[in-house]
This record gives structure tokens, sequence and C-alpha cells, in this order.
């Protein structure tokens, strides 16, 4: 079933100064249409009930990728091809590039934006492990002003988080600190394109003196948010990669996770793919 479209409202401010005034003066009534990758999914399929929109595609104070000595900053608007491009992320945060080159095709890497994906707030997208892995911040600007949170804990239950109706997502940056590290991604789906993942895991760990030093286990698809599985991480502190490190890891994960069966996939095979996986990251730290 298709929408009627004349009963939908897209506005076009030109700047984010009065992107932010629309926001404001009715909180709730307007949101954002960024690339518009999930809202019309939702609207040809005559699912789309919020009604009024606001077109943010145009504003420059959105885009681009800036780099300082700490941060790399992306601006909400980045889509998934200028993530690719960009040769600082691809050295120091290949994850997000490889989450980037495995999201859709390539018509939704050129429009689909790392706002968008973020906000949409789906478990099963691939941005975010990689996100959350990296110990990423996100921008909230409204018109009383700028807000910097970790983005883990930003989103607080399904398609819940800590966004206000008349707060933008601005910017996501990531501390350069990757130096040194074995970065681990992957993306468990039907095929290689065009599929929602059944499970997506991203994991960052750095070893000192064959010993783990640090290590930051993030899984999607198997519970109602993205999960950082800070308890795993705690259990591969200080630990050598091997076999009774994998197995003790293991079993601390299945406290953190809890997959359903879906149309996608079967709770059963998520978890023994997470398992897997998390066992395959612990012995590539050894390598
Ligand atoms: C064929 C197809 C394949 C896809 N494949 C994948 C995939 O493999 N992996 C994956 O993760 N996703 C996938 N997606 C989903 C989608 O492309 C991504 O989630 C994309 O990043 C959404 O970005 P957008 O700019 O298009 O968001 P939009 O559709 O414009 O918006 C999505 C939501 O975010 C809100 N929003 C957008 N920007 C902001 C902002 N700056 N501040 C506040 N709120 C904002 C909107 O109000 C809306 O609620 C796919 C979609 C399609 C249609």
């Amino acid at each position: 079933m298709r929408a009627y479209v004349p009963g939908y409202q897209l506005r076009t401010p030109t700047s984010l100064a009065d992107t932010l005034s629309m926001l404001a003066s009715e909180p709730g009534v307007w949101k954002p249409f960024a690339g518009g990758t999930d809202l019309m999914v939702l609207l040809e399929a005559g699912k789309l009930t919020h009604r009024n929109y606001i077109n943010i595609w145009r504003l420059d104070e959105l885009r681009g990728i800036n780099a300082d000595s700490d941060h790399i900053t992306l601006g909400a608007l980045t889509t998934y091809t200028d993530i690719q491009a960009n040769p600082i992320l691809q050295n120091e945060f290949p994850m997000l590039c490889q989450a980037a080159s495995e999201t859709g095709g390539l018509a939704i890497q050129n429009r689909g934006t790392l706002g968008g994906n973020i906000v949409n707030a789906s478990p099963a997208a691939d941005s975010p492990p990689a996100l959350l892995a990296y110990d990423a911040e996100v921008e909230l600007v409204s018109t009383q002003g700028s807000r910097w949170l970790p983005y883990h804990g930003f989103h607080t239950g399904y398609k819940q988080m800590l966004i206000r109706p008349d707060e933008l997502l601005t910017r996501i940056r990531l501390p350069r600190n990757t130096t040194g590290a074995t970065h681990y991604y992957r993306k468990v789906g039907t095929r290689k394109a065009q599929a929602i993942s059944k499970v997506c895991f991203a994991a960052v760990g750095r070893t000192n003196n064959g010993h783990i030093e640090d290590a930051r286990v993030v899984v999607g698809s198997v519970a109602p948010i993205v999960v950082r599985c800070l308890q795993t991480e705690s259990s591969l502190r200080g630990q050598k990669p091997g076999a009774a490190t994998a197995q003790s890891a293991q079993t601390s994960l299945l406290r953190e996770i809890s997959p359903i069966d879906d149309i996608r996939s079967t709770a059963n095979y998520r978890l023994q793919v997470t398992l897997n996986l998390l066992g395959d990251f612990i012995t590539t730290l050894n390598s």
C-alpha cells in the first residue's frame, strides 16, 4: 500500500539556525529528513505515520570530515561513500569503512547518512557496532546550545534514545587512539550485499607482552539495541589470548546478549555465530 504523498509536508530551510528554530518552535511536529533511505521505504509501504519533515540534506554545516590531533569529526550528513573515501578513516578506523562498504548497495551508500543510521536506531544497523567499539561521541544541537554525549548509552531501548524533539544530531567524533590495535569486524547476513545483518560483530583489542591490555566488544542484532559487552571486555583484560580465555569470555558474553528468533534468523544461530566470532577475534589478537 503506497502513501498519499500530498498528506505529507517537507520544508527545506537554508541554514542550520533556521532548522533549529523550526524544531524549537513546534517540538515534535517537525522531524529531520536526511538521505531519506529509511524514511522513503516507510513512505512507499504506506507506513510513515509522522507527517511533517524538515529536509536537512542541503545543510553544509552538517557535512565534512575534519581531523585534529585528538579526534576525527564527521558531519551527520556524511554518507557511506564519503566514509570509504577518507584516508584517515581507512587507516585508523577501518571497521567504520568496512561497515560503510557492506551497507546496502552503491545507491544507498551515496545517499544514506551516518546521522540517519544512528537516529533510525535499528539494532541491526551496521555502523553502530563500529562506532561503539571506537568510543564515539555524538553532538546534539538545539537553539539552547550544543552538548556532546558518549555514543555508548545514547540508545536506551528499542528505538529509544537521548535526543530531544528540538535537537538535531550534528556531528560524530572518534578519539584517535587506535594505533597498534587489532580491528575485527564481521557482518553476517544472507548475502554479501543488500542484506540486513543476522549478527554484526565489532571488536578492537590491544596486547602488551602477550597479554590483552584492552578490548572493546560490540554486537548488533542480538538485543533491542546494539550491545557493548562490558563484562566480556573485563574478562579479557590481563589474559593471554588463547582457548581458555576464549572460553571464559564466551561464558560472559552469554550473559550479555539476548538474541531472538525472527524472520532473518534464529536465536540459536545468532548465539552460536556470536560466540564463534568472539573466539575468532581472540585468536586474531594472538597473531
Ligand atoms: C535497500 C536498502 C538497503 C539498506 N541496507 C542497509 C545496511 O546494509 N545496513 C544498515 O545499517 N542500513 C541499511 N539501510 C538503512 C539506511 O540506508 C541507513 O539506516 C541510512 O544510514 C539512513 O540514513 P538516511 O540519511 O537515509 O536517514 P533518513 O531516512 O533520512 O532518516 C532516518 C531517521 O533518522 C532521523 N534523522 C536523520 N538524520 C538526522 C539527524 N541529523 N538528526 C536527527 N535525526 C535524524 C530521521 O528523522 C529518521 O527518523 C538500507 C536501506 C535500504 C533502503
